[in-house]
């Protein structure tokens, strides 16, 4: 099915044949009763601001904006594309409506934001997104409790996409540490609560917040590497905790605090895997990652998973912590058939990109999908100035749909905004705005043989005024540069570097 459905009515039923194949209870649909309900609820409440017919003072403000607001949108962005499937699912439904409102966002129709920037789009709404942020550095009201085994998460979304909107965090330093100490174990790593046994999401997301606030040294680190040899698996994949599932989320979040944490590369004695016979962190994990990529081209989480825009950055940034991208991605992808899966998750009319073929478009892959174009552009050796994706259609997006008028930034228009999406939100609009290039160095420096070095090798390029017209944002709509495979602004990432340069290996 094409993402360019009808505006009309599709008027005909899934046809005979379908129904033949498969009894209703068997069809896959991709939005539960619950979450339209959900979307259903979010439309009614005036709390939160999607789309209306008149803004707060009642003025009829619609013609003044159809003059202000988009007036060099590209056709493509206005109207709907010219390919239709008739099959009417509940996925064509939701990707129509998720549609229109798109489409009323971008031309203007339906805005409410009106503080709008000099190529006629909603600015950056920096002041308010910093606000929603720190509200989720609050306290939680008792329905939150189901986010109890999220706390490193929830820390790490609201301190990186401050930190994205250029804001001083370090004031969180010790709420952050008393935070995890009760959430770090013996025996390393860090659990998601309370009493939580260690766990790779939750351990990744305790790192990157301390590296935000300066507050490291409380990891224990020598704990910490024998946790990581634990889930090590014999297959060269990693497990998401002992004895749990294995995916690539486990390979990336435990590469990326290995690396960070500049911990030897042999692995511990008691690890299974090196009763196994492997003699790295690093050993047979390229190729065990190597058959998580699908028949689409994409990767899924584990071997014959569906291909899914988060794994696949997943899988990408965990190569590109093993080496330079241009070694490492060829060597053990299909350079070829992940790219056509890859540039296929840009949307349009949408802008934006989807998580999954036949998906509708989402903000958070805005990183997800969107975090892995300079890594692919850079394996592939491109000229300057070439992309494989459309950086203004995202600006767009961001900008005009994803941006929720009293702060934070959600899904899609017609969703609430969250912790979750404003920091992929942001991180995806960096992606956007700057150009990271990596830079193999000739020489390496001391102790790089031992521990993990290639992912330091990035840099990036502020974008020029001509890039900022071509790209649509003013210079106040500009974020700070996020690293594309730490996915923590570039200071943060050299200064945990140099925090570590003389302790490799202890
Ligand atoms: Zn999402």
């Amino acid at each position: 099915m094409s993402s360019a459905t009808p505006l009309t009515q599709p008027t005909t039923t899934p046809s005979d044949r379908l129904s033949e194949m498969l009894d209703s209870s068997a069809r896959v649909e991709e939005l539960s009763s619950a979450q339209e309900e959900e979307i259903q609820e979010a439309d009614d409440d005036s709390d939160y601001e999607t789309s209306s017919d008149s803004d707060d003072d009642g003025q009829n403000v619609h013609g003044w904006m159809a003059s202000k607001l988009a007036p060099n949108l590209p056709f493509y962005f206005a109207s709907p594309g010219s390919l239709v499937d008739d099959l009417e699912t509940s996925t064509s439904v939701a990707q129509e409506k998720t549609m229109r409102e798109v489409i009323a966002l971008m031309t203007g129709k339906d805005q409410t934001i009106f503080d709008v920037n000099t190529h006629g789009l909603p600015h950056l709404l920096k002041n308010k997104h910093t606000a929603f942020l720190r509200t989720i550095l609050g306290k939680y009201p008792p329905p939150f409790q189901v986010m109890d085994a999220s706390r490193p998460w929830l820390l790490y979304w609201a301190l990186n996409g401050l930190r994205t909107l250029g804001v001083d965090v370090s004031e969180y330093k010790q709420r952050c540490i008393d935070t995890f100490t009760p959430l770090q174990n013996p025996e390393g790593g860090f659990g998601g609560g309370h009493g939580h046994i260690s766990h790779a999401a939750a351990s990744y997301a305790a790192t990157l917040s301390l590296a935000l606030v300066g507050g490291l040294d409380m990891i224990d680190r020598r704990a910490m590497w024998h946790w990581l040899g634990q889930v090590k698996s014999p297959s060269g994949g990693f497990n998401m905790a002992v004895n749990g599932e294995q995916d690539v989320r486990g390979a990336y979040c435990c590469m990326t605090i290995h690396t960070l944490l500049r911990l030897p590369l042999t692995l511990p004695p008691a690890s299974p895997a090196r009763r196994a016979g492997l003699e790295t962190f690093t050993s047979e994990l390229g190729s065990w990652i190597s058959k998580c990529q699908t028949f689409e081209g994409g990767l899924g989480g584990a071997p014959d998973n569906e291909a899914h825009g988060a794994y696949a950055f997943c899988v990408l940034a965990c190569l590109c912590l093993l080496d330079s991208p241009s070694i490492s991605i060829p060597k053990y992808l299909d350079v070829k058939r992940l790219t056509h899966w890859l540039t296929s998750r840009q949307c349009a009319p949408e802008a934006g990109f989807s998580g999954r073929t036949n998906k509708l478009v989402d903000a958070c892959y805005s990183h997800w999908v969107g975090g892995c174009f300079s890594l692919l552009e850079s394996a592939l050796g491109l000229p300057k100035d070439t992309y494989l994706w459309d950086r203004e259609a995202l600006v767009r997006y961001t900008l005009s749909c994803s941006q929720a008028k009293k702060g934070g930034l959600r899904d899609k228009p017609s969703t609430r905004p969250d912790g979750y999406h404003t920091n992929y939100s942001l991180a995806g609009l960096s992606a956007a705005q700057y150009v990271y290039q990596y830079e193999s160095k000739q020489e390496k420096e001391r102790g790089e043989e031992e521990a993990m070095s290639a992912a330091f090798n990035w840099s990036y390029e502020k974008p020029s005024a001509e890039q900022r017209k071509q790209w649509c944002f003013d210079e106040s709509d500009l974020v700070e540069a996020v690293h594309p495979v730490f996915v923590l602004p570039f200071d943060i990432v050299e200064a945990t570097r140099m925090k570590f340069a003389d302790k490799i290996g202890f």
